[in-house]
């Protein structure tokens, strides 16, 4: 069935985007891959085509594109090449640190901050998870204290992606000088840039997406001006709370689209391959998983549509984006699962998409919230 979701400037994005995929990123993925990491030259030339940065006025140097199809088309076009580390770069970039700027940065923050995260040449990252703290942000301990006009922020945080690569980090920490577990109003955002005390620790040994870098951080006493508060001191938590349906729906975007692309390479795969003298898709049971992925493919691209199109109108609420990122996630790791069986031992190469698509879909159900944190938010919505 066709999708009604898009319209002629969308599917201009996308050849664009292709193009860009085609050009800019396909000839190296392979060698960022084993270096672990893209160069800042892939963050510039995305810049330059007018990738980054989406929602960013034009005042503050963007294009103003706040429909999220334009986000979502970009997403799929890098999930259907299977170059899923960009996408999760990218999205890490518009779709959690900017909406904050947005949302709550003063003129003068948004001033300093966002013409660079536009032009590619301030790369960002999410600097919320610590060594003790992932679902329970409440459990967050990396502090600010107020030094005259400036912040000291001193912690650790980790599996920070675009933590070695880029530039500056949304910082979430802990502001009212409490220890245990903090209140509502214990923690604030901080745009937080590289310089003295701020350093980055080792990779982490991720088993998929390897080409986006993700170490862990740590600040030891870090001078951050006042200037760089995100909104107010103590709404850090409502304000990661308000933003998160934008992060969802970015990963329900990605599962969508990753399945999709998988039961398309699987179908092309077993059409080609042959045993006992027929093509694998000619056995019953090949067909049957084939008709029942397609159909759960279809589903998720409807709801997720559904959801984009709630999103565009300012209606996608928390549990309507706990429920979207949840089912395509699940959907995501169930189709790669299923059509990397299908394609037998080579499933198991890393040479074959599917298995590179196997082991990206696997964070979709982890991070952004893992699925148990969705459902509970949307458990405790129905329970009232
Ligand atoms: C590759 C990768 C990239 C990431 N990128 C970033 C990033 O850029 N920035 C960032 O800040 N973070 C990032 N994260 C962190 C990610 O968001 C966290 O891993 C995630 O939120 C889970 O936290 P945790 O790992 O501490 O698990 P835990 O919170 O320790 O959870 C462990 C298990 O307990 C379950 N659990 C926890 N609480 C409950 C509950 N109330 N009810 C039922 N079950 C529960 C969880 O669902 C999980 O199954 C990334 C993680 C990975 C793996």
């Amino acid at each position: 069935m066709r999708r009604q979701l898009f319209e002629e400037d969308h599917e201009m994005f996308r050849e664009m985007a292709a193009e860009f995929n085609v050009r800019a990123v396909a000839p190296h993925y392979a060698q960022w891959d084993r270096d672990h990491m893209m160069p800042r030259e892939l963050w510039t030339a995305a810049g330059e085509q007018g990738l980054l940065g989406l929602a960013v006025p034009e005042e503050f140097g963007g294009l103003g594109m706040t429909d999220y199809r334009f986000r979502a088309v970009l997403d799929e076009e890098f999930a259907k090449s299977n170059h899923l580390a960009v996408g999760l770069a990218f999205h890490l970039h518009d779709d959690m640190v900017l909406p904050h700027l947005l949302a709550y940065g003063s003129e003068d923050l948004k001033q300093r901050w966002l013409p660079g995260m536009v032009s590619g040449e301030t790369v960002t990252s999410v600097a919320w998870t610590e060594p003790g703290a992932g679902s329970d942000l409440r459990g967050v301990r990396t502090k600010a204290v107020r030094d005259g006009d400036d912040w000291l922020i001193t912690g650790q945080k980790t599996f920070i992606g675009n933590g070695i690569s880029g530039d500056a980090a949304l910082v979430l920490a802990r502001t009212d000088g409490g220890s245990g577990r903090g209140g509502a109003e214990s923690f604030s955002l901080f745009m937080v840039r590289k310089g003295e005390g701020y350093t980055t620790g080792n990779q982490l040994d991720k088993m998929g997406l390897k080409a986006s870098d993700t170490p862990e951080l740590f600040f030891d006493n870090v001078r951050v001006p006042h200037a760089d508060l995100v909104g107010e001191e103590g709404q850090g938590l409502r304000y990661c709370a308000g933003q998160l349906p934008q992060g969802r729906l970015g990963i329900a975007v990605a599962g969508s689209a990753v399945a999709r692309a998988v039961y398309e390479a699987t179908v092309r795969y077993t059409k080609d391959r042959n045993a006992f003298g027929e093509r694998i898709i000619d056995f019953q049971n090949s067909r049957f998983e084939l008709a029942d992925i397609l159909t759960e493919v279809e589903v998720t691209e409807s709801y997720v549509d559904r959801a984009i199109t709630a999103f565009n109108a300012g209606e996608l609420d928390a549990s309507s984006a706990a429920r979207v990122k949840l089912w395509a996630s699940e959907r995501a790791k169930s189709v790669t699962d299923r059509c990397l069986q299908l394609h037998g031992g080579y499933g198991y190469i890393m040479e074959y998409p599917v298995a590179q698509a196997f082991l990206a879909a696997r964070l979709l159900t982890i991070f952004g919230g893992t699925n148990e944190i969705m459902r509970d938010v949307v458990g405790r919505g129905i329970a009232g």
